[in-house]
């Protein structure tokens, strides 16, 4: 999807939100596209991390949430370490993530949302992610038992996934990250 940037005077202030949420000056961005250019989904994406940028600084309001890249920022900071103004992506894709959900922003598309009700179903359990359950309960919901399955038994030599849950999580902690709910930022 391309993001369209009207003339109409947008509602809200977006680029405040994000950059209270994440604590980043957006507005420094230089748009040189170091990020883009070392982002490893951008290739799934319409959208690079330095167009959800420039987007905020332009103020195309809402219409942001309709980028994918938002849902399928793998976090892995490659922006972060590549970027001169030191503006952490994972953490305004977090902030987007947050505020897209408060503002009830388009519904995940494909099958992200089930990824991500997979994943945290797992943490929920026991405290941290448990790969096998997870990717169990994502195979069944998603009818692709055999997809990537040729992976599997490599993964597990050389002991990238492990058969059992850890138990070492503090639950009491993970409750609470759980029943607590999203903060209000316009506070
Ligand atoms: S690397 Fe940093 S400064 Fe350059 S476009 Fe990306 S966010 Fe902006
Ligand atoms: S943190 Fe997200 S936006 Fe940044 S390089 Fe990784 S996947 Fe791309």
């Amino acid at each position: 999807m391309s993001i369209v940037i009207s003339k109409e005077k947008q509602a809200g202030d977006l680029i405040n939100d994000v950059q209270k949420l994440s604590g980043i000056d957006i507005r420094s961005c230089l748009q040189c596209k170091k990020c883009s250019n070392g982002c490893p989904v951008t290739g799934l994406t319409n959208v690079h991390p330095s167009d959800i940028i420039r987007a905020m600084q332009l103020n195309v309001g809402d219409k942001i949430f309709n980028s994918d890249l938002i849902w399928m920022c793998a976090s892995c900071e490659t922006c972060y370490a590549r970027c001169p103004m030191k503006i952490n992506m994972a953490e305004v894709m977090d902030a987007l993530r947050v505020l897209s959900v408060q503002k009830n922003g388009p519904k995940q598309k494909g099958n992200v949302p089930l990824f991500n009700k997979s994943f945290l179903r797992t943490v929920k359990m026991f405290g941290r992610t448990y790969d096998i359950g997870m990717i169990a309960a994502y195979k069944l919901g998603s009818a692709s038992l055999l997809q990537d399955t040729d992976k599997f038994p490599m993964m597990l030599l050389k002991g990238k996934i492990a058969l059992i849950p850890s138990f070492q999580a503090d639950k009491k902690y993970t409750r609470r990250i759980f029943g607590r709910k999203l903060g209000n930022t316009q506070s």
